[in-house]
């Protein structure tokens, strides 16, 4: 190509795409809008900016320079925030460190991540003490403290929090960096083996925001975001950056409610106190909430809630529906930043019945502008977009992790053929909405035909004395498999049904054609709980370990 075709010039400014401009912009636009923490804090953006300078003055007092690495273990919390802009834009690298894992793998992700700097809230100082002694790379220690009191540690801390950011000047000059400098880093919650780090750079985190934000700026009403919405995280700042959200929160200069430790109470009077209308959860924590006793005198009538983590099941949908909630599918991963589709519902549909809306609200989405995304066969082939023929999600967009931190083999893998592979088996229909049916390795495969766990799974969710249930293949000579279906059923359903009543419940399913009759092979045992993943997913591995 000729070199007079290149735009780049010598005396333009390029504008690296850097976290720093996320956040520069919303407080010149709305500096009193607010930022709130449970029912104990709130304060403006100019507030949050001027914190931001003072962190990230604290953090480059104690030595923090470009390329270091600052590890966070805190809740839900306007801290975090802090954290998520103040240490990328100084050019060091934010490790959300995943409070839910073992001590064990906690250490092992400070290790491998080589954390420097490490911020701690008093809550996760038993978790250091179970592994006093072997942290070696952290050089400083930051008290998360909310108490009056100074709680009693063998560590010893280079400051608290707040006491450093009183300390600290309250302007600070964020370098420019290049863009593809590594921003955030944090590890996958897979069951197998040790967890494996994936990293963002700040222009990736950028388009991200920018894509998601598109995405959701796009329909005219259903699950629109606008900039009177009042947003609240309710999956945590340590996984995925909490989806993104809180960048694309500030960039829009929302009010924004942080709640702490997940509580039902607190959760629920933050939604109706500080009139919550945008969130982003799990099934089992909007399941949580749903059972709670006050849920009921709560108007969720302005609340939109993305679905995400794991599939949206109908009978949960239709619940958030008749509750005139906005609920509807986001899907991603660790690997792509995450948000890569959202099931929003088509102009034409919006009028449909609730049955007919749900339907579509479950699937896993249509893809964010940018998002270059098919399903293929083992070979890497393109599969038609009909609705029926499943295969694997592999993926390109500007926001996927580049591989696996310090891991080429399996980076090697996740990349293989130029797209990310993902593990995740769909169909895709002419509407252009991604369906998941499984995880690669959950298939079940019966007598020579695939089984859907996830849709089997939705389907024995509907029957009323169903509480949760949890698929897997059990091996069998005849069949290669069977499907397992382990069931908890509720504690205040009247009458308890036998496995054979959950079994013609599904054969009714199998009538109508709507699965493959195949699934009768299914045994269903009735189980106390489902074990669950440090994310509150169904840990499928887990189970067949237990059930096998
Ligand atoms: P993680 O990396 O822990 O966030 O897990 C990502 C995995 O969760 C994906 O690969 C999917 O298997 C699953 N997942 C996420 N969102 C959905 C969804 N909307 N429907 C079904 N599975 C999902």
């Amino acid at each position: 190509m000729s070199d007079n075709l290149i735009v780049r010039t010598a005396s333009a400014y390029t504008y690296p795409l850097l976290i720093k401009n996320l956040l520069q912009f919303p407080v010149v636009n709305n500096p009193e809008q607010e930022i709130v923490y449970r029912d104990e804090l709130r304060y403006t953006y100019s507030t949050l900016h001027e914190r931001v300078a003072r962190l990230a003055n604290a953090l480059r007092a104690l030595g923090v320079k470009q390329g270091d690495t600052v590890a966070v273990m805190d809740w839900d919390s306007h801290r975090y925030l802090e954290c998520f802009f103040a240490v990328p834009m100084i050019g060091a690298v934010l490790h959300t460190i995943n409070v839910k894992l073992s001590p064990e793998q906690i250490l092992f992700t400070i290790d491998h991540a080589e954390d420097d700097v490490l911020l701690v809230h008093t809550d996760f100082l038993p978790i250091l003490e179970q592994i006093k002694g072997r942290i070696s790379t952290v050089r400083d220690f930051i008290l998360l403290n909310e108490k009056e009191t100074a709680p009693e540690s063998h560590i010893r801390f280079s400051g608290e929090y707040e006491a450093l950011l009183e300390e600290a000047d309250t302007v600070c000059d964020y370098p420019d960096i290049d863009e593809h400098s590594r921003a955030t880093t944090f590890y996958t919650t897979g069951t197998t083996g040790l967890p494996k780090g994936v990293y963002f750079s700040h222009r990736q985190l950028v388009l991200h925001t920018l894509g998601t934000m598109a995405a959701i700026g796009t329909p005219e009403s259903q699950g629109r975001v606008h900039q009177n919405d009042v947003y609240m995280p309710i999956t945590p700042m340590f996984h995925v950056h909490a989806w993104g959200f809180p960048y694309i929160a500030t960039s829009m200069g929302l009010k924004q409610v942080y709640p702490g430790r997940y509580a039902p109470d607190m959760l629920l009077n933050l939604i109706d106190k500080e009139q919550v209308t945008f969130s982003h959860c799990v099934p089992t924590i909007l399941h949580m909430l749903f059972k709670h006793p006050h849920i009921d005198n709560i108007d969720l009538s302005c609340w939109k809630v993305v679905i995400g983590g794991a599939a949206l099941s109908k009978a949960l949908c239709l619940e958030g529906l008749r509750r005139n909630i906005d609920i509807y599918t986001g899907y991603g991963m660790s690997e792509t930043c995450p948000v890569l589709t959202l099931a929003l519902v088509k102009p034409d549909k919006l009028d449909a019945p609730d049955e007919e809306q749900a339907e579509i609200r479950c699937k896993t989405g249509l893809t964010l502008p940018l998002v270059d995304l098919k399903i293929v066969d083992e070979e890497m082939n393109e599969l038609p977009h009909d609705g029926e023929q499943t295969g694997e999600i592999v993926v390109r967009t500007p926001w996927l992790t580049q591989g696996y931190l310090k891991d080429k083999k399996n980076s090697e893998m996740l990349w293989a053929g130029g797209y990310l592979h993902t593990g995740d088996v769909a169909s895709i229909d002419a509407q252009g909405y991604l369906k998941i049916s499984d995880r690669i390795k959950d298939v079940i495969k019966t007598g020579g035909e695939w089984i859907s766990s996830l849709e089997l799974e939705d389907i024995i969710g509907h029957h009323p004395a169903v509480a949760e249930v949890a698929v897997i293949g059990q091996p069998d000579e005849r069949w290669g498999e069977r499907p397992l279906a382990l069931v908890v059923l509720k504690a205040d359903f009247g009458e308890t049904p036998s496995e054979k009543k959950i079994a013609s419940h599904v054969h009714e399913y199998t009538e109508t054609g709507i699965i493959s009759k195949q699934v009768l092979l299914m045994k269903v045992r009735f189980v106390e709980a489902i074990d669950k993943t440090s994310v509150g997913k169904v840990d499928k591995r887990a189970l067949r370990g237990k059930y096998l």
